[in-house]
C-alpha cells in the first residue's frame, strides 16, 4: 500500500548557514592522511531492523515494553582488515542489545559454506552496542528470553542475515588501504550509576584515575587508497539506555543515533568536500547537494501547487514496489562505497548516559546513594538524561556528543597502524575455572569460578531501568513463558552458596537445565591484533575498573620482556558484549557490594580474575607465535527453543476502507514551519508481515518541478517516526501514525508523506 499526503513548507533558504558549512569543511584538510597502504580493508553494512510490532524489547527485561514502530533503523556494520598475503580479522558491530551465542554459531556456519575456512570463530568478532530499544528473542539461554515469551525467529533471522550480508559486502570491498588510530576524551556522555560499588575499589587504585568512568574514545579511520576515507569505528563506554524502559519505537539509542548522524554527515558533506583536491584530480564529479530541489520563493504559489494534488486511496503493491526507494541509496554515487561509521560498546557495565544523575520521581530529590532507592523503593529512582524529560532529546544529545568527538578524532587522526594482523580465540568453561591469584601477605592461592547465578539485586534493576525482571515466585498473573518455567527453579546447594558468597542467590541459573540451559557456562574470549591496536572481545559488560584492570594486564604482557613487537606503543580496547552474552563483570571489591552489576556477575567473585588470567595466556601465545587450544564448544540450542509469541493471524480494515487509506489528514491549506511537527494517520497492517529490510515504512517526499516526487526523509531519519498501533490488543485493525518533525535543514517546498507495508488477509 502507499498513499500520499501533501502539504507545503514555506520559509527562507538558510544560505548563510550553507556557506558556513562549506567553508568549515574546506578547512578540514587531509594533511598527513595520505600514506602507503599496508593492509587490505573492506567495510560493509546491512539493515537488521527486526519486527516493529508486538515483540518484547531486549535490555530492560520489562514484559510490558513491546515494539510498536520505528524511530530509526538498526544496522550491522562490519570491517575486514587483512595483510595482503597474511591473516585477516572481521569485526561486526550490531545495533542490538548484545551478541548472541546462537547468532554467532549460525553466522559462522553460513560463512563456512560461503568461504570455507577463511572466516571462523577465531577471526570473526560480533559485538552489540547495547541498545535497549531493539526487538528481543534472539538469544538461546532461557534467562534472556523469558520476557520475550521465548525465542522470536523473526528477530533472530534478520540479525543473522544482516551480519552475513555486511560481511559479504566488506569482503567484496577489500582493497588496498590504510588505517589510522586516534584517542581522546569525551567528558559529558557517561556517569557512574553505581558509584558506591566503584568506591569499594582500593583507594590507591582509584587515585590513579581522574574519573570514576572511562572517558576515552578510541577511533579507527579507514582510508581506501583509491577513494579516500570510507569509514570509521570507535569504542566508547556508555550504556544504550537513553531511551527508557517504556519506549516502544525501535531505536539504536545513543550509539545508533551517533552512527546515523556521522554517516549522513559524511555522505552529504564530509568526504567529498574535505577530499576536494583528490576528487578533482581523479575526475570524480563533485556533488554540491542532490537533495536541494528547485527553490520556490512564493508562498501562494506553493500553497496552490500543494492544493492541486489529491490524496489517492491506498493501493496494493507488489513485493518489489513495496520496498520504497530509500533516501540514502538514492543519494549515493554509483561506484563509491558509502561512508560507514560504527559506534561500538566497551566497558560500559556501570556507565549510564543519564548524566544529570538519578532522582526520585515522587519527590524530585536525588536517590539514596548506596542503594539507588527512594524511601526504600527502587522502582521510583530514575536516571535523567540531558534532554530530560524528553528521551528522544537525550538520545539525540548523547548521540551528537559521540558524533562530534568522533569527527574531531577522525579529522586529526595521524598515527597509522602498522604491523601484523593476528588473532587468538578460546572457549572456556567459566563454571569451573581454576584461577591463581595473589594471596594476602604474599604468595599465591588457587580459587575457582562457580556455576552461574544471579543475586537478589538483579531483580531491582538499575537507575536506568528500575524494577526490572518479571521474576515473582507464585505470581500466576505473569507472562506465559514464566508460568511454564517457574516451577523449575532450583535451590542452590551449599557449595554453590559458598562459592558465590557474598551474593544472595535469587536464581541458580548455571545449574538449571530445563527445558534447556538457563545461562551459559562456556564462553568465548578473543584477541585481535591490527598493528599496534589490540581488541579484546569479551562476552559481557565489564565495569569501568574491571575493564581498566584487564586492559592494563594485557598491555603489560605485550610491552614487557623486551619482546619488542609492539615497541613502546600499544592501544588496547575492550569490545564489550561480543560473540555471546553473559551479563556483567565487576571487580572482586565491587562484587562485595552486590549492587545490580555485582548481582549480575554470574560466575562468582573471581570472575574478573579468571578473565585476566586467560587473556594474559592469549597475549603470551600471540607474542610467541604459539597457537592456543580451542576449548569446549558451546551448545547449539536452536532446535530446543520454545516460542510462545502469537503470530499475525490476519489484518483487516473497516468496510469501504483500503489498507493505506488516510485516516487522519493534514488540515487543508495548512503550512508548516521548521521545528514544527506534521502528523498523518494511515490505515495499516501489522509490520511483522514485512520488515521492509533495506526499505522503509514511512517516507517524506519533496516535489521537484511540476510532478516529480523525490525522497527526502525515510524511517531511518531521526526526524521521522513511524508509530504503529491497534485500537485494542486483539483487534485485526491497525493504524500507522507518521510524524515528521521538520528539521532546521529542511528546504522550503511542497512535501507529501507516504506509508508502506504489507497486509495478511
Ligand atoms: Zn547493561
Amino acid at each position: 500500500m502507499g498513499s500520499p499526503r501533501r502539504f507545503s513548507l514555506p520559509g527562507q533558504i538558510p544560505l548563510m548557514a550553507a556557506w558556513l558549512w562549506i567553508s568549515l569543511l574546506l578547512l578540514q584538510g587531509s594533511a598527513g592522511v595520505r600514506s602507503d597502504s599496508n593492509y587490505l580493508i573492506g567495510l560493509g553494512s546491512y539493515d537488521i531492523t527486526g519486527p516493529a510490532a508486538d515483540v518484547n524489547m531486549m535490555g530492560y527485561a520489562n514484559t510490558g515494553q513491546v515494539t510498536a514502530g520505528v524511530h530509526f533503523r538498526l544496522r550491522a556494520r562490519a570491517f575486514i582488515v587483512a595483510e595482503p598475503q597474511g591473516k585477516r580479522v572481521v569485526f561486526v558491530n550490531l545495533d542490538a542489545c548484545m551478541a548472541s551465542q546462537l547468532v554467532t554459531i549460525k553466522v559462522l556456519e553460513r560463512l563456512k559454506v560461503r568461504y570455507g575456512d577463511l572466516y571462523t570463530e577465531s577471526n570473526v568478532a560480533i559485538s552489540g552496542i547495547h541498545t535497549h530499544a531493539g526487538p528481543g528473542g534472539f538469544l538461546q539461554y532461557v534467562v534472556y528470553i523469558v520476557t520475550s515469551l521465548g525465542f522470536v525467529r523473526q528477530s533472530f533471522d534478520v540479525i543473522v542475515d544482516g551480519i552475513e550480508k555486511s560481511i559479504i559486502e566488506a569482503h567484496e570491498n577489500l582493497r588496498p588501504g590504510s588505517i589510522f588510530v586516534n584517542e581522546g576524551e569525551l567528558l559529558d556522555a557517561g556517569v557512574n550509576r553505581s558509584p558506591s560499588g566503584y568506591l569499594n575499589n582500593p583507594a590507591a587504585e582509584r587515585s590513579k584515575y581522574k574519573y570514576d568512568v572511562d572517558k576515552e574514545m578510541t577511533l579507527l579511520k579507514f582510508v581506501d587508497s583509491e577513494w579516500g576515507p570510507v569509514g570509521s569505528f570507535n569504542w566508547f563506554a556508555t550504556h544504550g539506555t537513553s531511551m527508557s524502559r517504556t519506549n516502544s519505537l525501535i531505536s539504536g539509542d545513543n550509539k545508533g543515533a551517533a552512527a546515523r548522524f556521522t554517516e549522513d554527515w559524511f555522505n552529504k558533506n564530509g568526504v567529498e568536500m574535505s577530499y576536494l583536491d583528490d576528487l578533482e584530480d581523479s575526475g570524480v564529479p563533485r556533488r554540491v547537494s542532490n537533495i536541494v530541489p528547485e527553490v520556490h520563493n512564493n508562498h501562494h504559489e506553493l500553497l496552490e501547487l500543494a492544493a492541486s494534488f489529491q490524496s489517492p486511496p491506498g493501493k496494493p503493491a507488489t513485493k518489489t514496489l513495496s520496498v520504497a526507494r530509500r533516501v540514502r541509496s538514492a543519494l549515493r554515487q554509483t561506484e563509491k562505497p558509502g561512508f560507514i561509521a560504527a559506534f561500538c560498546q566497551t566497558n560500559c557495565g556501570d556507565v549510564s548516559p543519564n548524566v544529570l544523575g538519578a532522582f526520585c520521581i515522587d519527590t524530585g530529590l536525588p536517590c539514596d546513594f548506596n542503594h539507588s532507592t527512594c524511601g526504600g523503593k527502587n522502582e521510583l529512582c530514575y536516571g535523567r538524561g540531558p534532554g530530560y524529560p524528553d528521551e528522544f532529546e537525550s538520545t539525540r544529545i548523547i548521540g551528537e556528543r559521540q558524533f562530534e568527538k568522533a569527527l574531531d578524532l577522525f579529522n586529526k587522526a595521524s598515527e597509522q597502524l602498522q604491523g601484523k594482523v593476528d588473532f587468538r580465540h578460546v572457549y572456556l568453561d567459566f563454571s569451573q575455572l581454576e584461577v591463581t591469584i595473589p594471596k594476602q601477605g604474599g604468595g599465591s592461592e588457587v580459587v575457582k569460578t562457580c556455576p552461574a547465578s544471579m543475586g537478589f539485586a538483579f531483580a531491582a534493576g538499575t537507575t536506568d531501568g528500575p524494577g526490572a525482571f518479571d521474576f515473582k515466585q507464585g505470581d500466576d498473573q505473569g507472562n506465559p513463558f514464566w508460568k511454564l518455567v517457574r516451577n523449575l527453579l532450583k535451590n542452590p546447594n551449599q557449595t554453590q552458596v559458598d562459592c558465590q558468597h557474598p551474593k544472595p542467590i535469587l536464581l541458580d541459573t548455571g545449574e538449571m537445565k530445563q527445558p534447556y540451559d538457563w545461562a551459559p557456562s562456556i564462553l568465548p574470549i578473543q584477541m585481535f591484533r591490527i598493528g599496534q591496536l589490540v581488541i579484546l572481545s569479551v562476552p559481557g559488560e565489564f565495569t569501568t575498573m574491571a575493564g581498566r584492570r584487564l586492559r592494563e594486564a594485557v598491555r603489560q604482557v605485550l610491552t614487557s620482556g623486551g619482546k619488542g613487537q609492539f615497541g613502546g606503543k600499544v592501544h588496547v580496547v575492550i569490545a564489550g558484549l561480543t560473540n555471546t552474552y553473559s551479563q556483567y563483570v565487576t571487580t572482586f571489591e565491587e562484587y562485595q557490594i552486590q549492587r545490580y552489576e555485582g548481582a549480575s556477575t554470574l560466575y562468582g567473585p573471581h570472575t574478573l580474575s579468571a578473565y585476566i588470567q586467560e587473556f594474559k595466556k592469549l597475549a603470551s601465545a600471540m607474542l610467541s607465535g604459539q597457537p592456543v587450544q580451542p576449548g569446549p564448544l558451546p551448545p547449539d540450542l536452536l532446535d530446543r527453543q520454545i516460542s510462545l509469541l502469537t503470530p499475525v493471524v490476519m489484518d483487516a480494515t473497516p468496510a469501504g476502507v483500503n489498507f493505506g487509506d488516510v485516516k487522519s489528514d493534514v488540515p487543508k491549506n495548512s503550512t508548516f514551519k521548521r521545528g514544527g511537527m506534521v502528523s498523518v494517520v494511515f490505515w495499516s497492517a501489522c509490520p511483522r508481515n514485512d520488515l521492509m529490510t533495506e526499505g522503509t515504512f514511512a517516507l517524506v517526499e519533496v516535489l521537484q518541478g511540476k510532478d516529480t516526487w523525490v525522497p527526502a526523509y525515510d524511517d531511518d531519519d531521526f526526524c521521522l517516526r513511524f508509530k504503529w498501533s491497534r485500537p485494542s490488543k486483539l483487534s485485526t485493525r491497525s493504524m500507522a501514525t507518521i510524524e515528521w518533525r521538520i528539521p532546521e535543514s529542511a528546504t522550503p517546498g511542497v512535501y507529501r508523506m507516504r506509508h508502506f507495508g504489507a497486509s495478511r488477509d
